[in-house]
């Protein structure tokens, strides 16, 4: 991994190595204008793009898998070949991956060491997984090592992190009461690096991707909203793009799984759905080589992108206003779409207006029906 071959194959460019692989020059501006898609960029970004990537060089990526189900990795791994988000992952050197190295034991050890050496300061960080830091950190180690000391030693050498699921980024199921674990995002141990956060449970592939591309091909991570996400992916909510929305705004809802609103496919809101408070690229990004996405399948948004999702109430009841007062519902509350409509803009403005949680909660009402 350190030998002189392997600095080399880093020295060659992205175009290099796509020209390698039998990619012409017209199928490289193809890249160059798929990359730009997926990165959200408009198609006027494609010269620059190809400039930048002529020069770009293999960056190292260093994975680190905390407390976590692997979830995310397996989300990655659906980037079928010959996608361009599959292109992307080969342009960057993959020097340490618990799930997806070959190498185990000592020798997995020894080539995260290796690449931290010759990379300090350049090398990106990927964590998936929260890091639990209760007594002491034991309740994760790698190799005799708790997570928060291994994130620490990794991060200080890092050029920039990228956390990704929701684990990763706000400390996701782990993290949900009572916490037992002590389990902590990446942002609330690591304050001097630049972070991204790519939440979701999992995330989607191609934003994992998109974000990648664009540290490939402009050396820095992209614009982030307020908590720290990609804004090409997380500028707008499931709600603002979702396809039953003209349902929504005549106030036309699906009341359960199976009645005739569901199967004309009306809006899923009175069924728990947490679209209007969540943001991600779900409605438009899609799951499957964008095939669908859960709503599409007939199944009310979970909010799994926002943080503490776990913690905020029942999945199938319906979403309340999110204040930090909240005492009534909009499903109870009022009836028509105009006024929903209404709401959830308030639901938005409230959701940008905040530096943390979407504090959206089940109603008073809901939980003394519940108890
Ligand atoms: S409430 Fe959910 S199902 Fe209804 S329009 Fe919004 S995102 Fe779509
Ligand atoms: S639709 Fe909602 S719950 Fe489902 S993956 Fe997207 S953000 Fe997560």
């Amino acid at each position: 991994m350190g030998s002189a071959v392997e600095q080399n194959v880093r020295a060659i460019t992205v175009a290099d190595r796509l020209r390698a692989q039998g990619i012409s020059r017209r199928g490289f501006l193809k890249f160059c204008a798929s990359t730009a898609s997926l990165m959200a960029l408009s198609p006027a970004m494609v010269p620059a793009i190809a400039r930048a990537l002529e020069n770009a060089r293999r960056p190292s990526v260093i994975w680190l898998s905390f407390q976590e189900c692997t979830g995310c990795t397996e989300s990655l791994t659906r980037s079928h070949s010959p996608s361009v988000e599959s292109l992307i992952l080969e342009q960057v050197s993959l020097d340490y991956h618990h799930t997806l190295q070959a190498a185990s034991g000592e020798a997995a050890e020894l080539a995260r060491e290796t690449a931290m050496q010759e990379n300090q300061g350049k090398y990106l960080l990927v964590v998936d997984g929260s890091i639990p830091v209760k007594d002491g950190g034991v309740y994760s180690t790698i190799a005799g090592i708790t997570n928060v000391d291994m994130l620490n030693e990794v991060a200080a050498g890092a050029a920039a992190i990228i956390a990704v699921g929701s684990c990763a980024a706000f400390g996701g199921i782990g993290h949900a009461r009572p916490n037992p674990t002590g389990a902590m995002p990446v942002s609330e141990i690591v304050t001097d690096k630049p972070i991204v956060n790519v939440s979701g449970c999992p995330p989607i592939p191609t934003v994992i991707t998109g974000v990648l591309a664009h540290f490939l091909t402009f050396n820095k991570l992209p614009d982030l909203d307020d908590l720290g996400r990609p804004l090409a992916f997380f500028g707008q909510s499931i709600h603002d793009r979702c396809y039953r929305r003209p349902f929504y705004d005549k106030g036309l809802f699906a009341e359960s799984f199976d009645d005739e609103g569901a199967r004309k496919g009306w809006c899923l809101y009175r069924l728990g759905c947490k679209g209007p408070a969540t943001y991600n690229a779900c409605a438009t990004t899609k799951w499957n080589q964008g095939t669908s996405f859960p709503i599409e399948a007939g199944h009310p948004c979970l909010g799994c992108s926002e943080p503490d999702f776990w913690d905020m109430g029942s999945f199938y009841r319906a979403l309340s206003i999110p204040t930090e007062d909240t005492t009534r519902t909009l499903v109870y509350g009022v009836g028509t779409g105009a006024v929903l409509g209404a709401a959830a803009a308030a639901v938005a403005r409230s959701r940008k207006s905040k530096a943390k949680a979407a504090h959206y909660k089940v109603s008073v009402n809901d939980l003394e029906e519940s108890t």
